[in-house]
C-alpha cells in the first residue's frame, strides 16, 4: 500500500520551518523528476512544495499533475493530518501555470484529458475534509492560481516578485482548471470578469484587495502562517468553504445584465477579434449559476475550442518568441568568450530619448553618467527622468524609496566625464550625421579599450558611424523605441565592422535590462521602421487623395492594429516621421515617396501631440479630427475607397516590405520580422505578424491582390522576388501550421 511505503518516508519537522527541498521519492515518480515534496510538521500539517528539478520554474503538466495527485493519496488515507500547506521552493516563482510547450503539442484528445485530468486533481484539493492552504511567493499565476482557488486560504508575501493572475485570455485560452468557476465565487462575478477577461496578474496588495489572497505576511513566514492559520481557525476556513457570497452579484439575473453590457464593450474594444474573452465571459457567467461541475464541463469545452482557433496559435507563439528572445545568444563568426554583464553605462544625449534610456537602466540598477551639451539641456533631461519615476510610484511600479534610489544611481553630467571605464555607452543625441560622427571619433579616442559604444540612431547608417571611430568593431547600434519605459523591443543593429563579441555583448546586455533584443542587419531603417514607414507613407497618401482621417484609422483598427497610422504619426511627430520617411525615400525611391502633407504640416507647425496639432487636436480630453487638414487634400482619387480597400492597401504594403526584409536578410528567420513588428508597433497580436498573417490568407492570393493594384497604376505594390517565388511554388513562409 502507498500510504505504508510513504509512512516510512515522512520527514518530521518543526512548525515554522521552511522545508527543504529534500525528502524521499514518491513509489510511481522517479527521483530526479521529482517536481512535489511531502513532509510533515509535528503538529500534522502536510506541506507540499512545488520543486522543479533544473529549473527555476515550476510548470503544472501531466507528470506533475499526477505526483501532486499520488500525494492527495496519501493525505486523502490519513487519519491524522490536520491541514495542508501548498507551497514553493523557487525564489520568485510559485506555479507559473500549465506548461505551454505541452499545450501547445497536445493533439485534440491529449488536451482534453489534460483538462480533465487538472480539474480533477484540482477539485481533489477543494473537497479534501481536511483544511488546505496556499503560502505564496513569486509568480502564481493561470494554474498555478488555480490550484490556489481549489484551497480554503490563500496568504502571500508582499514582495514585487510576487504576482497573482490569471492571464490565459492573452493566449487565447480562459482558465480551464477551475479558475472561471471558482474565482467569480471567491470574489463575485466584476471583479473575476475584470480579471478573467483582461488577463491580468496583479502584485500581492493588490490582489488581497480583489480578494484573491487573504493575508500577506513576509515571505520567510509564509509557510508558519499558513500551518497556524489550519491549526486554530479549522471551523472559520471549513464555514468559509460551505458560505455563499456575493449574493447581490453571482446571481443569474445580473449576470445577464452584466454580460451584455460588457459584451458591447468588448466588441467596441476588440472589434470582435479576440474569440477568447467573449468565450470566457460566457462561461463565466453561465457557470455562476449552474452546479460547479456543470461549470467545469463549460470550461472544458470552451478551452478546446479555443485552443483550436488560429489566434490562441498565434498568441502561444508570441509567447515562446518572447520567451527565446529573453534567452537567445548570438554568435556571429568565431563564438567569444561569455559576454560579460554591464555594469556601467553613459548614456550621451538628455533628451526624450536619452532620458528614458538613463532612467530605464537606473530602473534597473545599473549607474549611469547622463551627459548632455550644457546644464541646462542635463537638467532637463533629469526632470524627464524624475517625472517617469514619479509615474512608475503613482502606478505601482516603485516604491519612493526604490524611485529615489534609481534617480540616486544616475549621474547629471554637463562636462565631458571620464569614460574609461565605462562597459557600456549609449549616444541619444540629437539626430545629425556630423555630429554622431564628432561624437562617435571622440568616444574612440577616450573610451577604454573594453568598451561597447552604442548609437541609438533611428535612421542613420550605423556603419558610417562606426567608420568615424578608430575602433569600429566595438560599435553597435541599440535601437530602443519611444516610450523607453514601455516598449520592450530592442533592435540590436550590427554595423558592418562590428565584432561578434560586440554584438554578443549588445544582445545580453538587452537581456540583461529586461528588454526583448532582435538582431538586424544595418541598412535604412532597420527592421521596424522599414516596415512601418511603407504604410504610415501610403495613409498619408490615402489622406491626401481624400480618404478621411476616420476611416484611414478605423480600417486600420478594424484590421487590429493599437492605433491608426494618423495617430501613430501624431504619436511620432509629424517632424520625426517626415525625417525618417525622407532618410528611406533616398534609398527606396521606387516605392517609398514622402507624402506632401508631411511637410506642409511640419510647415504649419502641425507636428501631432507635441504641438497639440497634427492629424488630430490634442486640447480635449479625447483627442478629435483636425478638420482644417482638409486644406491639404488636393486630391481625390481615394475620397470613395471603402475602408476594406484602404485597409487592404495598408497591409499589403507591410506584408511586401516584411518579405524584403527577410529577402534582404536582415534577419535570418520570418519569426525575427513578426516578433519585432507586433512588439514595435503592436502588429495585430493575433494575426501572428505580417509574414504569418501572409501565410493564413495564401501568399498566392495576396500576391495576385498586389498585382492588380500595379495593374491600376500602383506600381509601388509590385511584389518583392521572395513573395513572388513562394506564391510561384506555392509555399509558406512558415513550413508547418501548428504552435512553433
Ligand atoms: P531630442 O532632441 O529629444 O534630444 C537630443 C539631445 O541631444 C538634446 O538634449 C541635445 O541637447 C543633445 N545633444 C546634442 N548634441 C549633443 C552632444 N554633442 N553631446 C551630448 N548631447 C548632445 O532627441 P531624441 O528624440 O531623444 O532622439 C535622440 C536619438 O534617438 C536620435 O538619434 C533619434 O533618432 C533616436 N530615436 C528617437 C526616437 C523618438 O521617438 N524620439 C526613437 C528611437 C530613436
Amino acid at each position: 500500500m502507498r500510504t505504508e511505503a510513504l509512512a516510512t518516508d515522512e520527514k518530521r519537522m518543526n512548525l515554522g520551518v521552511v522545508p527543504s527541498a529534500g525528502g524521499p521519492p514518491l513509489s510511481s515518480v522517479a527521483q530526479e523528476k521529482r517536481c512535489v515534496y511531502r513532509q510533515i510538521t509535528d503538529e500534522q500539517v502536510c506541506i507540499l512544495t512545488f520543486d522543479r528539478p533544473n529549473s527555476s520554474a515550476n510548470v503544472f503538466d501531466r507528470e506533475t499533475l499526477h505526483e501532486l495527485d499520488d500525494h492527495l493519496d496519501f493525505i486523502a488515507d490519513s487519519t491524522e493530518l490536520k491541514g495542508v500547506v501548498l507551497t514553493s521552493a523557487k525564489n520568485s516563482i510559485f506555479i507559473a501555470g500549465a506548461d505551454l510547450h505541452a499545450l501547445a503539442d497536445a493533439s485534440a484528445d491529449d488536451l482534453a484529458s489534460l483538462i480533465e485530468l487538472g480539474q480533477t486533481v484540482f477539485n481533489r484539493v477543494a473537497s479534501l475534509n481536511i483544511p488546505t492552504a496556499a503560502a505564496i511567493h513569486g509568480a502564481c499565476v493561470g494554474g498555478g492560481f488555480e490550484l490556489c482557488l481549489a484551497c480554503d486560504y490563500r496568504v502571500a508575501s508582499p514582495d514585487r516578485a510576487t504576482k497573482i493572475g490569471l492571464p490565459e485570455t492573452q493566449l487565447g485560452i480562459l482558465p480551464a482548471w477551475g479558475g472561471s468557476t471558482r474565482l467569480p465565487r471567491l470574489i463575485g462575478l466584476p471583479r473575476s470578469l475584470d480579471v478573467i477577461l483582461g488577463g491580468k496578474t496583479l502584485a500581492a496588495k493588490q490582489a488581497l484587495k480583489y480578494g484573491m489572497v487573504d493575508d500577506l505576511v513576509p515571505r520567510e513566514r509564509l509557510v508558519e502562517f499558513a500551518c497556524r492559520k489550519i491549526l486554530t481557525q479549522r471551523s472559520e476556513l471549513r464555514r468559509r468553504r460551505h458560505g455563499f457570497k456575493h449574493w447581490a452579484t453571482n446571481n443569474r439575473l445580473f449576470a445577464m445584465a452584466l454580460s451584455l453590457r460588457i459584451e458591447s464593450r468588448l466588441l467596441k474594444k476588440t472589434r470582435g477579434h479576440y474569440p477568447a474573452v467573449f468565450k470566457a465571459l460566457e462561461v463565466v457567467t453561465r457557470g455562476l449559476s449552474r452546479p460547479p461541475a456543470e461549470s467545469l464541463a463549460l470550461e472544458r469545452e470552451a478551452m478546446l475550442e479555443l485552443a483550436r482557433t488560429e489566434e490562441c496559435h498565434n498568441l502561444i507563439r508570441i509567447f515562446f518568441m518572447q520567451e527565446r528572445a529573453r534567452k537567445r545568444s548570438y554568435i556571429l563568426g568565431p563564438t567569444p568568450a561569455v559576454a560579460k554583464p554591464v555594469d556601467r553605462t553613459t548614456v550621451i544625449g538628455a533628451g526624450v530619448m536619452g532620458a528614458g534610456i538613463a532612467q530605464w537602466l537606473s530602473s534597473r540598477g545599473l549607474p549611469v553618467i547622463l551627459r548632455d551639451v550644457n546644464a541646462e539641456q542635463v537638467a532637463k533631461g533629469m526632470a524627464g527622468v524624475a517625472q517617469l519615476y514619479h509615474e512608475g510610484v503613482k502606478r505601482h511600479l516603485f516604491t519612493k524609496l526604490e524611485a529615489r534610489a534609481g534617480l540616486d544611481r544616475i549621474f547629471p553630467s554637463p562636462a565631458e566625464a571620464p569614460v574609461r571605464n565605462v562597459d557600456l555607452i549609449i549616444e541619444a543625441a540629437v539626430e545629425k550625421m556630423d555630429l554622431k560622427k564628432k561624437i562617435f571619433q571622440e568616444l574612440g579616442e577616450l573610451a577604454g579599450p573594453n568598451t561597447v559604444l552604442a548609437t541609438n540612431t533611428s535612421a542613420l547608417s550605423v556603419s558610417e558611424i562606426a567608420a568615424s571611430t578608430k575602433s569600429p568593431e566595438r560599435v553597435v547600434g541599440i535601437h530602443f523605441f519611444n516610450p523607453v519605459h514601455r516598449m520592450q523591443l530592442v533592435e540590436v543593429v550590427v554595423a558592418r565592422q562590428a565584432s561578434s563579441e560586440t554584438v554578443q555583448r549588445a544582445v545580453r546586455f538587452v537581456q540583461q535590462i529586461g528588454k526583448l533584443p532582435v538582431v538586424v542587419k544595418d541598412s535604412p531603417g532597420f527592421l521596424v521602421n522599414r516596415i512601418l514607414m511603407p504604410y504610415l507613407i501610403e495613409a498619408g497618401h490615402l489622406f491626401e487623395a481624400g480618404a478621411s482621417v476616420e476611416d484611414i484609422d478605423e480600417a486600420m483598427l478594424d484590421f487590429g492594429m493599437p492605433m491608426g497610422p494618423l495617430r501613430l504619426l501624431d504619436e511620432v511627430g509629424v517632424d520625426v516621421a517626415h525625417h525618417v520617411a525622407g532618410e528611406l525615400e533616398v534609398k527606396f525611391s521606387d516605392r517609398m515617396q514622402t507624402p506632401r502633407v508631411l511637410a506642409q504640416m511640419l510647415k504649419a507647425g502641425l507636428l501631432g501631440r507635441k504641438s497639440e496639432r497634427g492629424f488630430y487636436l490634442y486640447n480635449s480630453k479625447t483627442p478629435e479630427v483636425n478638420s482644417g487638414l482638409s486644406l491639404f487634400q488636393e486630391k481625390n482619387w481615394a475620397k470613395n475607397f471603402p475602408r476594406e480597400e484602404l485597409q487592404k492597401r495598408m497591409v499589403l504594403l507591410m506584408v511586401n516590405e516584411a518579405a524584403r526584409c527577410l529577402e534582404e536578410e536582415l534577419v535570418t528567420e520570418p519569426s525575427d520580422v513578426d516578433f519585432a513588428m507586433i512588439m514595435g508597433t503592436g502588429f495585430a497580436p493575433f494575426r501572428g505578424g505580417p509574414l504569418r498573417h501572409a501565410d493564413s490568407r495564401g501568399v498566392q492570393k495576396v500576391v495576385g491582390e498586389m498585382k492588380r493594384l500595379v495593374d491600376s497604376g500602383g506600381a509601388y505594390f509590385a511584389p518583392c522576388a521572395l513573395l513572388q517565388s513562394i506564391a510561384d511554388d506555392g509555399r509558406r513562409f512558415y513550413a508547418e501550421k501548428g504552435h512553433q
